[in-house]
């Protein structure tokens, strides 16, 4: 008999939507999200607010650089 006292959960293979992959603990073998902490904005908010250029433009405007 074995030990295991979640025989059912096992490391499942997490596909996101922007290619990340990781694994976690899951029922199922393979998971797909379509956000995952790579790519969420809550994460990822800020590098995208400079992305955007935002914050760009108005460091160029501030000191003439345009
Ligand atoms: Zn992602």
């Amino acid at each position: 008999m074995k030990a295991d006292i979640h025989p059912n959960y096992k490391e499942a293979t997490v596909t996101c939507a922007c290619g990340n992959t990781f694994t976690t603990g899951s029922v199922k073998d393979e998971l797909r999200v379509e956000i995952c902490s790579e790519c969420h904005p809550f994460f990822t908010g800020r590098q995208k607010f400079v992305e955007r250029g935002g914050r760009v433009e108005k460091f160029k405007k501030k000191y003439n650089m345009d």
